[in-house]
């Protein structure tokens, strides 16, 4: 037999299959999915590869697989759909397989790699009768060593050091047990379990609100029906969707069969797993994400691979593990930037994710109090089906939300980051003894202009995005189409001569802070100050447990946490997230918005939420007080629509990377022109822009080129870019990494 094999490789040109041979005395071991060593052209070393497909004969003259891998491997419904992945995300093959296969053995080094962790265990080497014979003709005297051959027994198997410890003896007595015939070590392999000795008081079923009961019956008939249907579970937070996906899993577990429950990296807190812990106990579930240490992820991976577990909650890449019998896939949190992946394969774990349910026929639940754009407009046209909490289950009110504009500040002479009203909030919470959050939405390098008078931004004359301000050529210039102009001295709508060229940053914020209060305790969650000893989880502790006055932070502090005692939010610049140069700027304000408003008065005492803007027109900053998600979302779908932004269209973003400046706008001109006569000749509905610099045109000595295609992503669109991309590889043109993004969560 002959396998076809993709090597272990990014290399581009070797995103190809080589033939090689099945020896015969591999046969019953090498299958689609094995991963084996070949001798590869003329490197002395073996090489890894993988199986992708077995045929009869072969055309060329093969060598035979030197070795083949017994453990680690994958099936053939996780090969195809490598395959899908690789040809719509425009990656290798080999770089998809790497994300199904036991985490830490993606590596071509094979020391490297994990592995299981074993540990010496000991059992008894006699039977129990004998043992106790001998304990009764007085051959066994030492009460220490009758007691650990009776306590042996009972226990069946169990790691040396461990037994050491229960039976309180020494390693001596087991050395000289095991001297005497009477006791074997032996290794054997231990799980690292990261919820060892955890304890969770169980929870049962909570009796569902009509509402949840709705949502509920409708996913379960798509489940009895076997129907890959999709819906969209929108509700406010703490409107009880949590309990909703509870209560599928338990019927899917029913059924025999297996759930995948996707949450944003972020929100993955104990308090998160601990709720599905509490409900289905630990042995069933197994937790995919990056806080894990790599021996923890693999043993859960073969936790899941085993059947053992039944439910997988986890990051993005947790849809891949290695289910075959799955029953449901919920993606809580759906608008998360988090399940698009920002390196290769670029993909968004939603599309794999409706790969899949086709795949198996189940249905997938997307849950959100601010659902994507796109997954509402196909809740719209009936592709998805809408689910609606319209009430928080535990009866909480929603918070009062005041908008404060920033302009009147200036006028009155406040030149500080916070308004006089918010100020007077937080003087009187500290006196109150309750806790303050401060939000500040800062895009580091993404530098806009705004008249702090009269709130305009410069914008794009075809874009209807920010411009962005390079200060090296002293340009205002858009990020999508290449226009280009001249930086203003005074509003070109109101004459002022106020200009702010950026927003200020978290740490600046903080000082103002300590300057107004010095009374007030503090503590900054920011990219800064979170590190991998100071992580995220250990500021919200602290801020928690330390009841430690304000917190001051970006993006991170939003992320569904329940902070009982914070009545005060305070949003210093809401227009940071209104002014990126990306299309979804509205959405992600409203969502960023709704979120933090959602954490203040989350328990008796109302919340008060105070949103800082230059522009309190803006239809994102106007709903957000009202909390209207549907209103939002019509006014911006009419935008969308017409200026043809997704869910119109689909945006392909193809990069260029060099150190060499002229190779790299070598390589983007080809592109184009490639394209271009596609979309003549084969009359291919794309909008095609002019290649231009990447608004960070430069990184690490990289120069930066890129172009963007607007177009309805189908398979001749997908050939045709395909085609394009092979055909610039022949002109090779030297050093030039190209990376083609569809659907990119961001444009940098
Ligand atoms: P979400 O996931 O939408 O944020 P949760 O499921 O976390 O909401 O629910 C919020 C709170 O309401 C939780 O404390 C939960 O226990 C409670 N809750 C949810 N559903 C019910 C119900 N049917 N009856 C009583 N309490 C409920
Ligand atoms: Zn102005
Ligand atoms: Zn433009």
């Amino acid at each position: 037999m002959i396998a076809e094999i993709i090597m272990n490789s990014s290399v581009r040109n070797l995103d190809k299959t080589f033939d090689y041979s099945i020896p015969y005395d591999m046969e019953d071991k090498v299958h689609i999915g094995s991963r084996v060593l070949v001798k590869f052209g003329n490197i002395k070393e073996l090489k890894e590869g993988f199986v992708v497909n077995i045929k009869d004969k072969s055309d060329f003259e093969v060598k035979d697989i030197s070795k083949v891998e017994e453990k680690d491997f994958i099936d053939e419904a996780k090969v195809n759909l490598a395959k899908w992945m690789s040809k719509r995300y425009f990656c290798n093959v080999s770089e998809c397989i790497k994300l199904m296969l036991p985490p830490g053995t993606g590596t071509n080094n094979l020391e490297n790699r994990a592995k299981e962790k074993t540990a010496r265990f000991i059992r008894l080497a006699k039977s129990i009768d004998e043992i106790e014979f001998n304990i009764e003709n007085k051959k066994i005297k030492s009460d220490k060593h009758i007691r650990a051959l009776r306590m042996l027994d009972k226990i069946s198997e169990i790691p040396s050091k461990e037994f050491e410890e229960l039976a309180d003896v020494s390693s001596a007595v087991l050395k000289t047990l095991e001297k005497n015939g009477y006791i074997e070590f032996y290794e054997n392999a231990v799980e690292r379990n990261p919820f060892l000795h955890k304890v969770v008081a169980s929870t049962n079923n909570l009796k569902l609100t009509d509402e949840q009961q709705n949502a509920f019956t409708a996913v379960e008939n798509a489940l009895d029906d076997m129907m890959n249907s999709e819906f969209l579970l929108f509700g406010v937070t703490g409107s009880g969707k949590t309990e909703v996906y509870l209560q599928l899993i338990e019927k899917v577990l029913e059924m025999g069969k297996r759930s995948v429950m996707l949450v944003p990296e972020i929100s993955l807190t104990p308090q998160t797993v601990d709720r599905f812990i509490a409900r289905f106990g630990q042995e069933k579930i197994a937790v995919l994400h990056s806080k894990l240490s790599v021996g923890e992820r693999y043993d859960q991976w073969y936790k899941i691979k085993n059947g053992e577990a039944k439910i997988v909650i986890g990051a993005r890449s947790a849809m891949f593990a290695p289910i075959n019998d799955l029953g449901i896939i919920i993606i809580d949190e759906e608008h998360d930037s988090s399940y698009k992946s920002e390196t290769t394969p670029r993909y968004n774990v939603k599309d794999v994710a409706r790969y899949l349910a086709k795949e198996y026929s189940v249905p997938i639940v997307f849950g959100s109090a601010t659902p994507d754009m796109d997954t509402y407009y196909k809740a719209q046209n009936g592709d998805v089906e809408l689910l609606e909490l319209t009430k928080r289950a535990n009866e909480a009110s929603l918070p009062d939300i005041n908008i404060v504009d920033m302009r009147r500040e200036l006028a009155n002479g406040n030149r500080s980051s916070i308004s006089m009203r918010l100020f007077e909030y937080i003087k009187q919470n500290l006196k109150d003894k309750k806790q303050t959050i401060l939000f500040l939405n800062r895009r580091g390098y993404s530098t806009f202009v705004m008249c702090r008078n009269c709130g305009y931004v410069a914008k794009c004359k075809h874009c209807n995005i920010a411009l962005t301000y390079h200060s090296k050529e002293n340009r205002l210039r858009c990020h999508y189409c290449g226009y280009e102009e001249i930086p203003f001295k005074n509003c070109p709508e109101c004459d002022s001569g106020s200009i702010k060229y950026s927003g200020s940053g978290t740490q600046k914020l903080e000082e103002e802070v300590n300057k107004m209060f010095p009374e007030a305790s503090t503590i900054r969650m920011d990219v800064d100050t979170v590190t991998k000893k100071n992580s995220h989880e250990d500021i919200i502790n602290r801020f928690k447990d330390e009841n430690i006055d304000i917190l001051i932070g970006t993006q991170m502090v939003v992320k569904g946490h329940h902070f009982p005692n914070v009545t005060l939010v305070g949003v210093i610049f809401a227009d940071g997230s209104l002014n990126i140069d990306d299309y979804r700027a509205h959405e992600r304000t409203f969502q960023i918005l709704t979120q933090v408003a959602g954490r203040a008065g989350r328990e008796k005492e109302k919340g008060n939420v105070f949103i800082q803007t230059y522009n309190p027109d803006n239809l994102a900053i106007e709903f957000s007080k009202q909390q209207d998600y549907k209103r939002f979302y019509d006014t911006e779908i009419k935008i969308r629509k017409a200026l043809k932004y997704p869910p119109f269209c689909d945006i392909i973003l193809i990069g260029f990377s060099s150190e060499n400046e002229k190779n790299v706008i070598e390589s983007a001109k080809q592109m184009y022109m490639c394209l271009k006569d596609k979309i003549i000749n084969e009359k291919l509905p794309i909008i095609l822009y002019k290649p231009v610099p990447a608004p960070i045109d430069r990184i690490k000595n990289k120069y930066r080129w890129r172009l963007i295609v607007k177009c309805k992503f189908d398979d001749k669109i997908n050939d045709a870019i395909y085609e394009c991309l092979k055909d610039l590889e022949s002109k090779n043109i030297r050093d030039v990494k190209t990376i083609i993004d569809v659907n990119p969560s961001n444009m940098m």
